[in-house]
């Protein structure tokens, strides 16, 4: 043996091996920290453009529909998205595998281009931990800051509502966020409860099944309008407005109605009893079959039945004849073009204006049999050079200072109370 050679043994084999695997599980996890900012990329586009638009309330509410998201993690993946489109030295150390999507989650909580620089620098200085507590930190000093924000906003209220010469109300005044958003609210609600008198009669069902009129008016159609749209022929709200055919047979389809016969003078000259179009006991056994609006990714728990083949074209006002579908929904089907049919064997099926199926449940993704393999091969093409290395923080195991951190940080954090 000899004695002078020093004293290092051999890496055990199990060890060299998990050591490889760790550099798999990093190299990896770049790689898919590089993908998702180009998913982030679709999203945003996909957002701004409003490609949910045809029929989802949010964009989050479709990737929960189109990609399987719970509703939470829909949400943020979103705000990250938006938030990326005005921090891009975030969004490429993202795309580059650089910062992980936890590390950017987090710093776009507080990032906004004036301090993006120095907080790409935390992200990649510190671990996911010092990150969170630096986050955390940062929006405590903003809290500091809106609220001294908030104090001079309170000092400069102002509300002042007059009648002017010619009898207008003049309104003019600058209000605190929280009571600008009140009057906001008020001023909304107001229209819409004048908006509603001149154009409702529908009635939805609240999903305890009690069927609520909310609103009635009366609106004179010519019966063949009822029947086929397209036909000439009136239909008036009992205050003069006209209103188009494709809406007063929405408006028909679940309401109350007063039938009224008419003189070729147009004198009524007979009034019949106020039925509902869709008589309680049915209603409630269509929200229990349906048990909401039926549009697909919809879901919401109430709505107003739809006859899908009109009763004023001779439809049935059955079960077999009915689909529940949301306000936003039944104008969809009647206004925007989209439609609706019963198939042979009992279940809706859904079409776009342009007569492609809108399906309930979006196709699957074509996944590549050796995706891993795959996403390495476009980065590569991307000139993206990811090892296991890639998102290692520069951090050397000293302690964090936090409150030193935020104070050579944050750009108001001198200005501390
Ligand atoms: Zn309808
Ligand atoms: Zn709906």
């Amino acid at each position: 043996m000899n004695l002078s050679t020093p004293n290092i043994l051999p890496t055990p084999a199990h060890l060299v091996e998990l050591e490889r695997l760790g550099d798999a599980i990093a190299e990896l996890s770049a790689h898919l920290d590089a993908a998702t900012a180009r998913l982030l990329d679709l999203i945003r586009e996909f957002d701004a453009r409003g490609g949910w638009g045809n029929g989802f309330a949010s964009c989050a509410a479709w990737l929960t529909w189109r990609i399987g998201l719970d509703r939470g993690a829909a949400r943020e993946r979103v705000r990250v998205a938006r938030a990326l489109g005005s921090l891009p030295r975030l969004a490429q150390a993202l795309a580059r595998g650089e910062l992980s999507y936890s590390k950017v989650r987090a710093l776009t909580r507080v990032a906004t281009p004036e301090t993006e620089e120095r907080l790409l620098k935390v992200g990649g200085a510190g671990t996911a931990e010092h990150v969170e507590r630096i986050v955390r930190g940062w929006r405590r000093v903003d809290r500091i800051a809106e609220a001294q924000e908030s104090t001079r906003r309170h000092q400069r209220r102002a509300l002042h509502v007059y009648q002017d010469e010619d009898g207008m109300v003049v309104v003019r005044g600058r209000l605190e966020p929280e009571a600008g958003a009140v009057l906001m609210k008020a001023v909304e609600a107001g229209r819409e409860a004048l908006y509603r008198r001149r154009d409702d009669v529908s009635a939805e069902t609240r999903p305890d099944g009690a069927p609520g009129e909310r609103y009635q008016v009366v609106v004179h159609i010519d019966a063949h309008v009822l029947a086929d749209a397209d036909a000439p022929g009136q239909s008036v709200l009992e205050d003069g407005a006209h209103v188009s055919a494709e809406t007063s047979q929405r408006l028909a389809c679940d309401a109350s109605r007063v039938v009224m016969r008419h003189d070729p003078d147009g004198r009524v000259t007979e009034v019949g009893a106020r039925t509902r179009t869709i008589p309680p006991a049915l209603r409630r056994a269509l929200q229990h079959r349906d048990n909401g609006c039926r549009f697909p990714g919809c879901r919401l728990p109430f709505g107003q039945g739809h006859h899908i083949r009109h009763w004023g074209n001779g439809g049935p006002t059955t079960l077999s004849n009915l689909a529940m579908l949301c306000r936003r929904h039944h104008r969809a089907v009647h206004e925007e073009g989209y439609m609706v049919e019963r198939q042979p064997e009992g279940e809706l099926r859904f079409r776009r204006p342009d007569g492609r199926l809108l399906p309930h449940v979006p196709p699957p993704a074509t996944v590549p049999t050796e995706p891993v393999e795959t996403l390495r091969a476009q980065n590569d093409a991307r000139g993206l050079h990811i090892d296991a290395q890639t998102s290692r923080p520069g951090w050397f195991g000293e302690r964090l200072d936090l409150g030193y951190a935020i104070d050579v940080l944050h750009p108001l954090a001198t200005s501390r109370a």
